[in-house]
Order: structure tokens, then sequence, then C-alpha cells
């Protein structure tokens, strides 16, 4: 039986009941990185009350100079699980708040608020994650290779001997699912050469994005007591399939506890509601600055290309929907749920989600129509034919979709204002859009990428324009 907190005296209960002697207590940063203190469980109540600092600027990008107050971390017992690799080891993970107050550069307070608003309407938001990674390691010269060296054929998706030559992790990793209480129902070796997926079920947002930050944490820990790193990379390889963290997302009546995107009389036959097709509009509509929030990184959109027959990718290129086909953005494979596969794991899973609830919300609220479900296979047309069948083609490059989000408002609003510094360097000077933040972070990082010169640039333009 998974033991599940809901307040500090059931942490006190499970720490008593399973010998913990530590609690790692952590927070994400706005790029996704997670920072974490060990506390001993004998500093539990403070744990809870006062909560544990940290030099924000040092962790990561949270809004802080080097100047600023202590970013303090104060746990919430609903993310408290016990290490199922460690004996004696818990997690917890918490909001950051400085000097008393909600903070609001932290990415789990931004959901938070979301989430908050959903209920407001009545409505809990719920999602599942997918999220691929690739078991790999480097060889003798330093370069990067798949762990497994014979994972070298070409279609190695659900193989049977790709995933036996893996079994002790993924079995490994299957148990501690189960442990977790979060009902592994499958492992797979996925299409990549080196690739797998482990699929739990779907829960609250704010759950499943603390449940996602523990998976990759656990997925990458045990990787590394097999001998091996397991990598999120959106796209490591040019000539391998991208790892992605595909959302599988739903609302729910907070009375009833009943789906509200499933309809079993759909006239379109996918099994989605009215309210359900609003929200895919509103995705769809602001699909492009979203996509800065999902597909975070340059390497994202090394990963959002058309597969070839030579280079699988099932990834969206346009912003389009669909049932039960893979070439499209928004999946609707089964009743009731609408499948996004455009996010990859390079970001905050927790921006992420708020990003996709705002945009869904706004859909809702603007009564947003759909039109019908595109049934081609979109990996037959090049962007030109796809724009020229009125199809929006989602951005190229980080640099584009920023610039989009820069553009979108209901962003602006949904992700809220945040604090910045005052002349004297004190906090407290003004305000602006997290968006505007955000927007700099990502635009100093693809400058500090793409500014470099390639080998391969240089083999292309040393003697030819
Ligand atoms: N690996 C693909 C991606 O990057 C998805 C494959 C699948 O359909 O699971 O999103
Ligand atoms: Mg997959």
């Amino acid at each position: 039986m998974v033991e599940k907190a809901e307040s500090i005296d059931d942490v006190r209960r499970i720490i008593e009941d399973n010998d913990i002697e530590f609690i790692f207590a952590s927070f994400g940063e706005v790029r996704g990185k997670s920072n974490a203190k060990l506390v001993p469980a004998s500093q539990v109540d403070d744990l809870f009350s006062e909560g544990v600092g940290f030099a924000g600027f040092a962790a990561g990008e949270i809004g802080q100079g080097p100047h600023s107050p202590d970013i303090e971390l104060v746990p919430d017992p609903a993310s408290f699980r016990v290490v199922p690799w460690q004996p004696g080891l818990a997690h917890v993970i918490g909001d950051a708040r400085v000097e008393g107050d909600a903070w609001p550069y932290c990415p789990r307070h931004i959901l938070r608020q979301q989430v908050e608003r959903a209920r407001g309407l009545g409505l809990d938001f719920r999602i599942g994650f997918e999220a691929e990674f690739m078991l790999v390691d480097r060889d003798e010269s330093g370069r990067l290779v798949i762990a497994d060296r014979q994972d070298n054929w070409p279609k190695p998706c659900y193989d049977v001997k790709g995933l036996t030559r893996q079994y002790d992790f993924v079995t490994q990793l299957s148990r501690y699912v189960s442990e977790l209480g979060w009902e592994n129902y499958a492992v797979d070796h996925e299409d990549g050469n080196g690739q797998f997926e482990c699929n739990v079920t779907f829960a609250d947002a704010l759950e499943t994005a603390d449940r996602a930050v523990f998976f990759r944490y656990m997925v990458e820990t045990v990787a590394q007591q097999h001998g091996m790193l397991a990598t999120f990379m959106p796209k490591p390889f040019t000539d391998n399939t991208g790892n992605g963290f595909h959302y599988t997302m739903s609302l729910w009546d907070r009375e009833t506890e009943t789906n509200l995107f499933a309809d079993p009389n759909d006239s379109r036959g996918l099994g989605l509601s009215e309210l359900g097709y609003r929200f895919a509009a509103g995705i769809l509509d602001h699909a492009r600055g979203y996509a800065a929030l999902v597909a975070p990184t340059v390497n994202s959109y090394k990963r959002l290309k058309a597969g070839t027959d030579a280079v699988r990718t099932w990834v969206p290129v346009s912003m389009t929907y669909g049932g039960n086909n893979r070439t499209q953005m928004l999946r609707v494979a089964r009743q009731g749920a609408i499948e996004d596969r455009t996010p990859d794991f390079s970001g905050s899973p927790y921006l992420g989600f708020a990003a996709a609830l705002a945009a869904g919300l706004d859909g809702i609220e603007r009564r947003l129509e759909i039109g019908e479900p595109n049934t081609a296979n979109l990996y037959e047309f090049s962007p030109g034919q796809l724009r020229r069948q009125g199809l929006g083609v989602l951005p190229n490059s980080l640099i584009e979709a920023v610039h989009y989000l820069e553009k979108d408002d209901v962003f602006r609003e949904a992700f809220g204002k945040v604090p910045t510094d005052g002349p004297d360097g004190s906090p407290g000077g003004g305000f602006e859009d997290f968006v505007d933040y955000y927007a700099r972070l990502k635009q100093d990082e693809f400058h500090a990428i793409n500014d470099v010169v390639t080998a391969h640039e240089v083999d292309r333009y040393l003697q030819f324009p």
C-alpha cells in the first residue's frame, strides 16, 4: 500500500513507518533544473513550518541576483515520497518563497495559479505524461553512443531483444514506479535506438508535474546504477528519433468527478465533447507561442521535423488535430482525452502544463471552433504545401517560438507579473511580465548556441555561398 501524505501528520507517520532518516527537499527553477538540500528527518517540523533556504542565483534561473534574499523552500506534504532505491531516504517538493511570500518566478507557483483558476470554474485539470528517454554512453574516443551497442536496427520499436538486453534496468524501473503507486502499465522499447518509455496513469496537474520531476530523477539514477546515462534531450542524434514528452489532458467536473471531455455521442466519432474540442482549439490557436514553453530549447526544434522513411520522427510540424493519427499535433486516440505530441522534457513541466491549461481555457472562454479532424499523413507534405492547404506550421526555431510568445497576451496574463530589481539593486524596483523575463532567458540561450560557427556550416559555406 502506497502511503500518500495530505498533512504534516501523515508525513510524520510515513517517516516513522519507513525508518526515514533523511529528506531531499527540492524545488525546480525556470529552466527545469531541480535543486535539493538534504535535511535530517529529525528536522521535519522545522522543514515544513519554516522551510529551507537556498541562494536563488546559484540555484539557476528564478529571478534572483547574487544580492537577493534567500529562496525559502516550503515543502508540500502531498509530494512527499519514499525514495524506492535508497533505504531511509524520502523526497519532497515545494514552492519557492521569498521573505514569507509566494515568489512569482516559481514555476510550481505559476502552475498552481492556473490550476486554481480552473478550480474556480469548477474544473480539475488532469494530465498524464509519456516521457521518452535514451540510454546512452560514451565510447573510447568520447563520442556519444547508444549504451547497448547491439541496438542498431533500423526499426527497433517494440523489439523484444532490445527490451531483453535492458531487462534489469526496465524491470527495476517498473518495480519502482509500482512502489510509488503510479500504476505502471507498460514499458517498451520505443522507436529510436536505445530509446525507452515507461507509462504511468494520469493525475491532477500538480501531482503529475511533481511525478514527472521525480520520474526523471529516478530514471537518471537507475541508469547510472546500471553504468549508463539516461538522456531526455529532445534530439541527441541527428539520425535517430527524438525524445518526446507527450501530454494527455482532460478536464473533470470537481463535484461529480466526471470527465467533461468524454462524449460517446460525438458526431465526429472521436469521443470528445464540445468542451474538449474548444480546449483543443485553444491550444492550436496559441500553438506557436506555446511551443516556446513546451519545446523550450534550441535542440527542441531539431526534433520537431517531419518524418521520412529514412529518419522517423512521429512529431508534429503543423498545428492540426486528428483521431488516432500520430502525424498530427493533437491526437484524440481514445474517448475523453487530448494528446499533445509537441512537448519535450527539456524544460519545466510546471510551465508546460500551465501553458497547456491557459491556452485550453482560453479556447473554452472564447468558444473557439476547431473544424474537422485532419486524416492525412502530414509527413507527405512539405512546409510550403502545408501552408498552401491553409495549415499553420509550428515554429522552426526557439527564437521564432519566443517571438510568438512575446506577442501572446493570454500567456502574459496567465504567467503573471514578476518583481524586477530596483535601481539600487534591491528587489521591488518594479514589475514586468514573467513572459518578458522568460523571453530574454530563451533569446540569450538561442544566441549562446546559434552564434557558434559549426563544422557543418564551415563545410557548407567555406567555398560556396
Ligand atoms: N519519439 C517521438 C517523439 O519525439 C514519439 C513516438 C511515439 O509516438 O511515442 O515525440
Ligand atoms: Mg512514445
